[in-house]
């Protein structure tokens, strides 16, 4: 039961930002924490970082790319040091792809406020499990669908 910690620990932080905003009433307390208000701030955050991120990374990328043809200017001697280079950029590049699928799912995730679609599974149409979107803010299954997914993709 080692994952609930963490969700037991975020709830608790929340709680005291809850009682911090305003009045601390009990309500504040029993009342279920993760709103929806609070899950779309936190998708809001999460697509910022992502964005940042992702212009940081493209920038280091296209040094990198500078970099390795003034190796190839240079000659041949320097070719084991260019194709680290080519390493780290397709890491870089990898890395670029991998937080340009999450902020996707994560821009997905916001426009769903505006439709009311919001926490409700993309396949099934039920409600997500609050505690499954307080840890995947941009989960777009359910916890059932999303392991029949998984068990489908395995097959494949
Ligand atoms: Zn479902």
């Amino acid at each position: 039961m080692q994952a609930s910690t963490g969700v037991l620990l975020f709830r608790a932080a929340l709680v005291t930002i809850i009682c911090n905003d305003g009045g601390c009433d009990r309500k504040a307390v029993i009342r279920p924490v993760a709103t929806n208000e609070v899950l779309k701030r936190r998708l809001e955050e999460e697509r910022d970082r992502l964005k940042r991120e992702i212009e940081e990374l493209a920038s280091q990328a296209s040094v990198m790319v500078g970099l390795a043809s003034e190796h190839d200017a240079y000659g041949n001697h320097l070719a084991d040091e260019a194709s680290s280079d080519t390493f780290e950029h397709e890491k870089l590049l990898a890395l670029e792809n991998h937080l340009r699928g999450l902020l996707s799912n994560v821009e997905d995730a916001l426009l769903k406020f505006d439709t009311g679609a919001y926490g409700k599974c993309e396949r099934c149409g039920r409600e997500i499990n609050a505690e499954r979107l307080e840890a995947l803010p941009y989960a777009s299954l359910c916890i059932d669908c999303k392991s029949k997914q998984e068990k489908e993709r395995r097959r494949r």
